[in-house]
């Protein structure tokens, strides 16, 4: 079987060239005569890895010096509890715009660690738009205000990031870090997931302001500690090692092949903009996601008719473009798009979705 297209939400397509990489070093990676997988984090050879993975993710997205970045494990639902375990050190209150699915999930998992309230959501229209809060909407001694940038099931993104002022801004990037350029300083905290748009399942980033850190909660476990981490290159105990030398060999790409975060984006919005035109000029198809708030990442849409809407995942599926079903709470199907989703994956998808309409007026 040929490599199909997969439109997986997460885990997602990787960049071809990163998993032929990966491929010919499996075996013997720079010749230490044993595979990634097989040698130890401590060894010079892994520390040259997990280094170089570190220096380009902060070239890339230019983070600032007084930022400290961690490689992580438990995924971007162990940080739900992770950020107000070492943030939530102040009076105690945390603020949470509750804008999808995984925006709920963090939020829930806060409440057990303080008081903590939604400050807006957009449960009333399904989350198919992004809540606005204003400043006064904020509790002034909040210790932090929690965003998911952007909402992986629901397809939408914050067009512009809320102004909290001086309170701390943490953010769920995981479905949009490295999709396009975006200014570190603003956020007090990023944290995403790798298996979107950095490489494998097993790492999560965060990405943190030294400022903010060694001042968590007295319980919290020594590895969800972003202090302990930091002061030990995110090796208190073995770290997701494979995991980090894709993410490593994907930030070679995005510098070397792509050329950085804005030439990434130009390649992401042509190929979200394809697929929307397509779906505003179309009879047969209707976006779910609000015209203003559209992710370019995840592209949610549905036919308004059950049955139709599982004959198009079958059909599309045999044609060879896969996991393209939308998430249950949304319905019909969704197209993850990241970064490593080729240009001519949404090319072939829109023509194959332009003749499935025609033959199903
Ligand atoms: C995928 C995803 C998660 C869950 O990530 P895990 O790494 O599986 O814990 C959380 N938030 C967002 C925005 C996501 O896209």
């Amino acid at each position: 079987m040929n490599r199909v297209y997969n439109f997986s939400a997460g885990p997602s397509c990787l960049p071809l060239k990163v998993l032929e990489i990966a491929s010919r070093e499996m075996t013997n990676y720079n010749n230490s005569g044993m595979s990634v997988m097989e040698m130890s984090h401590r060894s010079s050879v892994y520390e040259a890895i997990i280094s170089e993975a570190q220096s380009l993710l902060r070239e890339i997205m230019g983070i600032p010096e007084n930022y400290k970045v961690l490689f992580l494990q438990g995924g971007a639902t162990l940080q739900f509890a992770g950020v107000p375990m070492n943030l939530m050190n102040g009076s105690g209150k945390a603020d949470y715009i509750i804008s999808g699915n995984f925006a709920k999930g963090a939020f829930d998992e806060a409440v057990k660690y303080g008081d903590v309230v939604a400050a807006a959501s957009s449960k009333d229209e399904n989350f198919s738009y992004v809540p606005e809060i204003k400043r006064e909407d904020i509790r002034s001694d909040a210790d932090y205000v929690h965003i998911c940038e952007n909402n992986t099931i629901e397809g939408t993104k914050f067009q512009k990031l809320p102004d909290t002022g001086n309170i701390p801004l943490v953010s769920d990037s995981s479905s949009c870090i490295l999709s396009e350029p975006s200014d570190v300083s603003k956020y007090a905290l990023i944290y995403a997931g790798a298996q979107k748009n950095m490489g494998p399942s097993g790492l999560t980033v965060v990405i943190v302001r030294d400022d903010l850190i060694g001042k968590a909660r007295p319980e919290t476990p020594k590895i969800m500690n972003y202090k302990l981490q930091a002061d030990d290159n995110s090796m208190i105990n073995t770290p997701a090692c494979y995991a980090i030398y894709v993410a490593m060999l994907v930030f070679r790409w995005l510098k070397n092949d792509i050329g950085g975060l804005e030439a990434m984006k130009k390649i992401n919005v042509e190929k979200a903009g394809m697929l929307y035109d397509f779906l505003d000029n179309s009879k047969l198809y209707k976006p779910t996601a609000k015209k203003e708030f559209r992710s370019i990442m995840n592209v949610t849409f549905v036919t308004g008719n059950k049955d139709l809407d599982d004959k198009f995942c079958k059909e599309a599926e045999k044609t060879g473009f896969v996991n393209i079903k939308g998430h249950r709470s949304v319905g019909g199907m969704r197209a993850s798009i990241y970064n490593g989703m080729p240009v001519e994956g949404i090319k072939e998808l829109v023509n194959f979705m332009a003749k499935f309409e025609s033959e199903n007026k």
